[in-house]
C-alpha cells in the first residue's frame, strides 16, 4: 500500500485534467487504482453494487418494521442521520475535488488519501444505505437459503454458530460501530466488526473485503424503543434480515 502516489495521482487528476475525457480518464483510474491499491489482496466490488451520493428511497415505509425498529427511529435513522451523512460526503466531495461520477466505492477503497470527514461521511453513507436495503419486514423463522446458507454452514459451523458470533460482534463493539458479515480477499465468509462508521471497503483497519450484511450498533439506531438494552435490538433484527438482498451481493463476487 502506497499512499503518496496515490495522493499524487488524485490531486493531479483533480488538478490538471478537465472536461468529459478527463472524467473518463479519472474513472478509469479510479477502478484500476483501486486493484492496484488492494493488490491481490483486495476483491474487485461488483458493479452493480455501485453506491451513489444520494440517498436511495427507503424501500419500505417508516413503520414497516414496527415490533423490531419503531417507525420514529426509523424516521429519524433515515430523515436525519442518514441523510446528514450524504450532505457532508458531498460538501467532502466538493471540497476535496473528487472527479465527477466517481463512486463512494471507489473512494472508500483508497479513504486514508481523504480527510477525517470524509471517512466518516463516505462510510456513514455507504453503511447506511446498505443497512436499509438489507431489511424487510418481520419474517418468521428468518433465515437464508441457497448458497449463502451453504457458504454460511460451511463457514461457521450452522446458522446458529453464525448468528451467535455476529451477536458477539454487534454487542462487543464498545461505543459506535457496526458488525459485519463480508467477503474476505480469499472468498471467505467472515465476520467482524468496525467503529463509527468504517466499513470493510476502506483500505485501512482490521477486516477488508466486499460486506455482505452489516448492522447499525449506534445508539440512534436502537435507543428509543431498547434503551441501553443493545442484545435485546440485535436479536430482535434477525427477524428483519433480507436474507434475498444478501444472497444477491454474495452472488454477484
Ligand atoms: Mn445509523
Amino acid at each position: 500500500m502506497q499512499q503518496q502516489p496515490h495522493n499524487g495521482r488524485r490531486k493531479f487528476i483533480a488538478n490538471t485534467i478537465k472536461g468529459t475525457a478527463a472524467v473518463t480518464i479519472a474513472m478509469a483510474g479510479g477502478s484500476s487504482l483501486l486493484e492496484s491499491c488492494a493488490g491481490p489482496k483486495t476483491m474487485m466490488i461488483p458493479a452493480s453494487f455501485n453506491t451513489s451520493f444520494d440517498q436511495q428511497l427507503l424501500p419500505y415505509t417508516y413503520n414497516a418494521l414496527e415490533n423490531v425498529i419503531d417507525a420514529q427511529t426509523m424516521e429519524i435513522h433515515y430523515s436525519k442521520h442518514a441523510a446528514a451523512y450524504s450532505k457532508a460526503l458531498k460538501e467532502a466531495a466538493v471540497a476535496e475535488a473528487v472527479a465527477a461520477g466517481t463512486t463512494v466505492e471507489t473512494i472508500l477503497g483508497k479513504i486514508n488519501s481523504f480527510s477525517v470527514k470524509m471517512r466518516n461521511n463516505a462510510g456513514g453513507h455507504y453503511n447506511h444505505e446498505m443497512f436499509w436495503q438489507s431489511m424487510k419486514s418481520k419474517t418468521p423463522d428468518n433465515k437464508p437459503a441457497g448458497t449463502l446458507l451453504t457458504g454460511i454452514e460451511k463457514s461457521f459451523g450452522s446458522f446458529a454458530a453464525f448468528k451467535t458470533q455476529f451477536t458477539d460482534a454487534g454487542k462487543n463493539r464498545f461505543g459506535s460501530g457496526w458488525a459485519w458479515l463480508y467477503i474476505d480477499n480469499t472468498k471467505a465468509l467472515k465476520i467482524g466488526s468496525t467503529p463509527n462508521q468504517d466499513n470493510p471497503l476502506m483500505n485501512v483497519g482490521d477486516i477488508k473485503g466486499f460486506p455482505l450484511l452489516g448492522l447499525d450498533v449506534w445508539e440512534h439506531a436502537y435507543y428509543l424503543k431498547y434503551q441501553n438494552k443493545r442484545a435485546d435490538y440485535i436479536e430482535n433484527w434477525w427477524n428483519v434480515v433480507n436474507w434475498d438482498y444478501v444472497q444477491k451481493r454474495f452472488s454477484a463476487v
